[in-house]
């Protein structure tokens, strides 16, 4: 029964091995690799709702359709500030 278990665990990090491997080539951004332009979400369906993170995208100049990592939202630019300084 000791034999089932190792199996069933080699099993299991294989496959979590995989599917983390798979997940750091996919890439990030917005922007179609084909053309350059913005690509809109695609709606989630099935098993892509269970994907954290990860939209199907398509490019509406060339028609470019894959999956990519969301953009990490970029801070807000630093408005200007008055500076103080102690005298
Ligand atoms: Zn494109």
């Amino acid at each position: 029964m000791l034999i089932f278990w190792v199996l069933l665990a080699l099993v299991a990090l294989r496959v979590i091995f995989v599917v983390g491997f798979a997940y750091l080539l996919i890439p990030r951004g917005r922007r179609c690799p084909a053309c350059g332009a913005e690509t809109v979400p695609i709606r989630g369906t099935g098993l892509m709702r269970l994907l954290p993170g990860i939209d199907r995208r398509w490019c509406m100049e060339c028609g470019w359709s894959w999956y990519r990592k969301r953009p990490v939202p970029q801070p807000a630019a630093r408005e200007a500030t008055p500076t103080h300084t102690l005298k």
